[in-house]
């Protein structure tokens, strides 16, 4: 196959050192792609200026050579499904380049991605939402960015679940948690009480107790759920409107980093939960936007951001 990333056939030059250097490039091409990949899946760089800098001059770009596909894909909130949808309503071939699109082809994406981008506030918005899940891997510092913005935002209503798990030390009933017994939790689910629940690290059971939330919408207020995998894609079924947002570590090592350094949990455990986490990770583009917890008040101000907060 012919490739963009292939030279051209220079007299003289042995095809096998040719060809060795043609792979040296497509590898730095493909990793120079990647890159750019990464920065609009962290929202370093907005994917309409990946657009414009495509369309802006050389053809050679990583920009430019990227596939249209592979640029949606990046994007916090698209899935494979869905960029193949977005692709035939744009009326772009699945194969196409960003660099390769004609004219009436890039008016169209960029009128796409310009509209993606305007914060919308009626109904069907996914971009925010008053009421917002935050959810990731287990350790990666879900509970620190809900605790930075229960002091910072007050404005923000932080559902606060019950668990039949016992407080560990400092940890006081009514604040972090509802500490119920495994009689109480029964009678809650037997009451219809819970807008989920459910049972976290095979131990114990957690739920979010749904009239405090329901209070708070109407009120136009806006409300922040901390759950598990499990429970967000419960409230997904049982709410549609709702935001569902993954936390990301900034690599697997510091994840891992995390949970060793946080010391509560034996080696054992730690294993276990390391394992959860690698599964945990695949669910990520189940989610609608995707935030690094790279610094915790500047994940907490991006989870903020999301929420409709009058
Ligand atoms: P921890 O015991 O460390 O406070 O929390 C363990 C896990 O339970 C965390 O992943 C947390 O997000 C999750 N969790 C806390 N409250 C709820 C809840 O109400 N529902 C669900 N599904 N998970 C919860």
């Amino acid at each position: 196959m012919v490739t963009a990333e292939e030279p051209s056939r220079r007299g003289g030059t042995p095809p096998e050192v040719d060809r060795a250097a043609a792979s040296r490039r497509a590898v730095a091409a493909r990793r120079a792609r990647a890159a750019v990949k990464h920065d609009i899946a962290v929202r370093a760089r907005r994917a309409i200026d990946v657009v414009e800098a495509a369309w802006d001059g050389d053809p050679a770009t990583p920009e430019a050579t990227m596939r249209v596909r592979e640029l949606l894909l990046s994007l916090p909130n698209v899935g494979p499904t869905k960029a193949d949808r977005i692709m035939a309503d744009l009326g772009i071939a699945a194969a196409k380049k960003v660099g390769g699109l004609g004219v009436r082809q890039r008016e169209k994406l960029r009128g796409w991605l310009t509209d993606r981008e305007r914060p919308r506030r009626a109904g069907g918005n996914r971009e925010h939402s008053r009421l917002v899940v935050l959810a990731g891997p287990t350790a990666v510092g879900k509970g620190t960015v809900s605790q930075f913005i229960r002091a910072h935002y007050p404005e923000v209503l932080l559902s606060i679940s019950a668990t039949t798990r016992p407080p560990r030390p400092g940890e006081v009933d009514g604040q972090h948690y509802y500490f119920v017994s495994d009689a109480d939790f029964d009678r809650m689910i037997a009451d219809h009480e819970f807008l989920e629940w459910a049972t976290v690290h095979n131990a114990y059971r957690y739920g979010t107790p749904r009239p405090p939330i329901d209070r708070a919408l109407a009120a136009g207020r806006s409300v922040l759920l901390e759950i598990d995998l499990q429970g967000a894609r419960s409230v997904r079924a049982a709410m549609p409107e709702a935001l569902l947002v993954f936390l990301l570590p900034p690599s697997w090592d510091e994840l891992v980093r995390r949970l060793v350094g946080r010391g509560t949990e034996d080696p054992a455990e730690q294993a276990r939960r390391l394992e959860t986490a690698k599964v945990e990770l695949q669910a990520q583009d189940e989610f609608d936007v995707k935030v690094v917890n790279n610094e915790v008040g500047r994940a907490a101000r991006e989870v903020v951001e999301l929420l409709e907060v009058p």
